[in-house]
């Protein structure tokens, strides 16, 4: 039979690009639908935008800091209609620089949501159809509220950066790295943060000792949170609480794109809403905040009606190539829950490309996979964590914790963490977990050795860099227990 394409994707995001991208460099016949904006989450909603507000919210503290060091600047007021005209102004960039790579790449690009009619056929909202060979499935995920009356008075991480005005007072539901993240962030732009996480520490799945010197941190910095709490009612609230103050477009800069679909689409969720907590608290918040979760985006794709089966959460089920239950199609990334991590993404795009179109069967490695919370400061973190380690076999641990000479000189109080985990037979080092501004610069470069394999004896041969903070993970010389 003969196909209009040999690859059709439906997502535009960082694995949906790459694969379109590198299928189509061997020559294949590549179309790509999105929906919405090219770049996907990470670009548009996710990583990068995310990024430039941690950074945006980094100056205060800087500028309080440099008064220590003999400056004499005020920090003053942040102007978050300027900073959103300027984000959003760099995102409409970055989505033409996506754009221009598909083209490029002579990937015919559809601006409309597809959906599979049958194993090799896609419809589109557009009314065009089109037929492939392969269908990749690169459709995502969302954020999830709970299943609770009233869920939708909160907002989630897509509406932050639409946000028309910062709220001066947020609730924040969710122990994960987006709840934790965004109450650095809105934290430093000088809103007043509470944070409820159901559990008794946040960060579940990070090093015990990393996630709680990450929480006292939040604490110091003026966040605050509450463990074993949880929301449990929600109404919009009246009285002296009104609602959001609109600004023109024209207010705010040049009219951008996401900011145009924003003024289309009635704008942002939220508002003031009273909250009642598993604490017993009864308060009014300027906006709530759900930091919940993800949900894979499969709804409506016409997957199960094709024989692709999906798992609980509606992830789509695959092997270890990516494929699903249905031989001409394939998934990759959030949508199918293994690691919902842009560069993980990209290279199942990649894998995908080599055991399709290449002839080289390629499983996408998911095995010490670094990450970075990017709180304030950051966690960074590879491979296994002490309480991981310890279920496994036997180790050791090396640890410090030590005031870092650029904030103790300012007069701070905060601490870094440096900790590696050992396996007493191998001497491999299975763990490293870094508190630090920057962790996530200098976990890529600790992840290297881990993923090479290196050996407490390896770290220690390697010449301390002084004076830094990192030095510290080549000059552990004892460990401060086994286990
Ligand atoms: P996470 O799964 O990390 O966190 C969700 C949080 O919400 C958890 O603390 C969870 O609690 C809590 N929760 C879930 N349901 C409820 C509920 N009904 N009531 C109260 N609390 C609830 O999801 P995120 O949305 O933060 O992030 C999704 C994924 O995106 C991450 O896992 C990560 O892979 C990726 N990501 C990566 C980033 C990075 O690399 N820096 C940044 C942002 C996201 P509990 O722990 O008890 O389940």
């Amino acid at each position: 039979m003969a196909f209009d394409f040999d690859l059709f994707v439906i997502g535009g995001g960082s694995g949906g690009v790459r694969a379109a991208r590198t299928s189509a460099a061997t020559g294949a016949r590549v179309a790509l639908a999105e929906e919405s904006r090219m770049g996907g989450t990470c670009v548009i909603r996710g990583c990068v935008p995310k990024k430039l507000m941690v950074f945006a919210s980094s100056y205060r503290e800087v500028i309080d800091d440099a008064r220590a060091y003999g400056w004499s600047h005020e920090a003053g007021e942040f102007d978050w209609p300027t900073f959103r005209a300027h984000l959003h102004k760099e995102l409409d960039r970055l989505e033409e620089v996506y754009r221009a790579i598909l083209s490029r790449n002579n990937v015919t690009t559809y601006d409309t949501r597809a959906w599979l009619t049958d194993p090799h056929t896609v419809e589109m909202a557009s009314g065009e159809t089109a037929t492939a060979k392969h269908i990749l499935i690169a459709t995502g995920g969302h954020p999830a509220r709970p299943g609770m009356p009233n869920a939708e008075l909160g907002i989630v991480s897509n509406d932050v950066f639409l946000m028309e005005n910062l709220p001066k007072s947020i609730l924040i539901i969710g122990g994960g790295y987006i709840a934790c993240e965004f109450a650095g962030i809105l934290n430093g732009l000088g809103v007043e943060v509470t944070q409820y996480y159901r559990g008794a520490q946040i960060l579940r799945g990070f090093d015990d000792e990393a996630r709680g010197l990450v929480a006292e941190a939040m604490r110091e910095r003026g966040i605050d949170l509450h463990l074993g709490t949880n929301i449990v009612e929600m109404a919009p609230a009246s009285g002296e609480h009104g609602p959001h103050p609109t600004e023109s477009d024209a207010a705010m800069g040049p009219p951008v794109k996401a900011l145009d679909m924003l003024a289309a689409s009635g704008g942002v969720p939220g508002g003031p809403v009273w909250v009642k907590a598993t604490n017993g608290t009864e308060r009014v918040f300027d906006t709530l905040f759900f930091a919940t979760g993800r949900k894979p985006n499969t709804d409506g794709l016409g997957l199960e009606e094709c024989g692709v089966k999906l798992g609980r959460k509606g992830e789509v089920i695959v092997d270890d190539y990516s494929q699903t239950s249905v031989p001409s199609i394939y998934a990759i990334g959030d949508v199918t829950s293994r690691i919902e991590l842009t560069p993980v993404a990209i290279r199942e795009g990649m894998a995908f490309t080599e055991t399709v179109f290449k002839g080289n069967p390629t499983k996408p490695d998911h095995e010490l996979v670094a990450s970075a919370v990017f709180t304030q400061p950051e966690l960074g973190t590879v491979g296994l964590t002490e309480e991981q380690a310890a279920e496994q076999e036997e180790i050791e641990v090396y640890c410090t914790s030590f005031k870092p000479m650029q904030q103790a000189f300012a007069g701070r109080s905060d601490r870094v963490l440096m900790k590696l985990i050992v396996s007493k037979a191998t001497r491999k080092v299975l763990g490293c977990h870094i508190v630090a501004d920057h962790a996530g610069e200098m976990i890529q470069l600790a992840a290297i050795a881990v993923k090479m394999g290196a050996t407490k004896e390896d770290f220690d041969r390697t010449c301390a860099v002084h004076p830094t903070m990192s030095e510290e993970l080549v000059t552990m010389s004892t460990p401060i227990r086994t286990a």
